[in-house]
């Protein structure tokens, strides 16, 4: 009996030493495979799982509305299911999965495939779209080589109205596609562009050709995809709450971090762009910790009464010198003192974020106050304000976070609690 105890604890220590193994692998890509066939109908369901929390719940999302409507179709049926995929790392930042989906059953004159494809990029974590990695004039470039190449391969097949509008001018917000240092790849849905029987179709078109080159730069960058995967998924049926904190880093951010981390938590935190060469490790740590960082000006002036070129120098340069020392790309921006208009959205492609319950820790004193105050005010989706530019801050995150996981909330980041909203919409 105690020998196999032993061998039992063994075995453990062999499991937890090569999962700590691959834990500390920057992408540990496995395949979820399901097979199975019951009363005539056959599925096969593989595809990547990469251990990115947020690409992986993307794929695993395609492929259950792909499941879904496989199981609304042609009940009772003999059919088949069959998901496949390609997978390839470009290189320490791109990450690169194509899907595809097979549908079919007896009562289909063809079968319905489809193609997803997800270029995800570690450092900004997120999916691209053509306007991430191509500029205009390279998109304007694009659009006429592609659409002549098309016209060249699929004469047979081709719908000349749906090619100019899908290759049109908003084709920078056009997601179906791979690449690699050499080449570019378009693929298109049947039906898109082209008759169904000329199936998934695809274009390819080397960089050198529109006179373009994505950059594959070796920046130094905080592998931000990495970082959450011990945290626990949330649960869309629960309350949530999103902890911000303005105005930092500062010495008190990092003992913010440690309680956040204790308590399981993540908060956003709206950095100014001048503080972020001084405070660079407690930002790589914040992002480390899966804490979401946003831009909050380079020095706090009042952008109300900034010119447009004011604030866009004050938002771009704090977005690259976050850049500069975390790789890291904020998507937010909460302007300085909590006012926004028309001018100042203007000025930016980054979202506009404020607040619905300010703690008012800047102003009061006393740490149960900011406390209670905040607890009266806070319900499911709020964004609570603080700074993290006060040591009384320290015990109000350590006192608050107690009182609201009390009442049952998650904490989540900004981009999180916007993700929710969409999925509950
Ligand atoms: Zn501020």
């Amino acid at each position: 009996m105690k020998r196999y105890l032993i061998l039992g604890i063994f075995l453990i220590g062999i499991v937890i030493g090569v999962s700590w193994w691959v834990l500390d692998r920057p992408v540990d890509m496995h395949v979820y495979t399901r097979i199975e066939k019951e009363n005539g109908t056959e599925i096969s369901i593989n595809y990547p799982v990469t251990g990115i929390r947020k690409l992986d719940r993307l794929v695993e999302t395609a492929v259950s509305q792909q499941e879904t409507l496989f199981r609304a179709e042609a009940e009772g049926m003999m059919r088949e299911f069959n998901v496949d995929y390609r997978y390839w790392v470009v290189n320490d930042r791109y990450i690169q999965i194509v899907l595809t989906f097979f549908r079919n059953n007896e009562g289909l004159a063809h079968p319905i495939n489809e193609i997803k494809t997800f270029v995800f990029d570690r450092s900004k974590n997120k999916i691209l779209t053509l306007s991430d990695i191509m500029t205009q004039e390279e998109l304007t470039r694009l659009v006429p080589v592609l659409q002549q190449k098309f016209i060249q391969k699929y004469k047979d097949c081709i719908l000349m109205d749906e090619l100019q509008s899908v290759i049109g001018p908003d084709f920078a917000s056009y997601s179906l596609f791979t690449f690699n240092d050499e080449v570019l790849t378009f693929y298109f849905n049947p039906y898109e562009i082209t008759a169904g029987y000329c199936n998934i179709v695809s274009i390819t078109i080397p960089w050198q050709e529109i006179n373009s080159k994505i950059k594959i730069t070796k920046d130094v960058f905080v592998d931000v995809s990495w970082v959450d995967s011990n945290r626990s998924v949330i649960d869309v049926s629960k309350k949530v709450v999103a902890l911000t904190f303005d105005d930092g880093p500062s010495k008190y951010t990092n003992e913010i971090l440690t309680i956040l981390k204790e308590e399981n938590a993540v908060a956003t935190f709206f950095v100014l762009g001048n503080k972020v060469e001084s405070y660079q490790d407690t930002i790589r740590q914040a992002i480390l910790n899966g804490n979401e960082l946003g831009n909050h000006s380079y020095n706090h002036k009042s952008m109300r009464r900034l010119s447009k070129e004011e604030i866009q120098k004050q938002v771009n340069d704090t977005q690259e010198v976050i850049y500069r020392f975390t790789g890291y790309t904020p998507t937010y921006l909460r302007p300085t003192y909590g006012f926004s208009n028309q001018k100042i959205k203007t000025s930016t492609n980054l979202e506009i974020v404020l607040w619905n319950v300010d703690s008012l820790d800047w102003k009061l004193k006393n740490v149960k106050t900011i406390v209670n105050r905040t607890m009266d005010d806070v319900y499911d989706g709020a964004i609570i304000l603080m700074h993290d530019t006060h040591a009384r801050t320290v015990e109000v995150v350590r006192d608050l976070i107690k009182k609201l996981k009390e009442q049952d909330y998650q904490f989540v980041t900004v981009s999180e609690l916007a993700e929710l909203k969409k999925l509950k919409m």
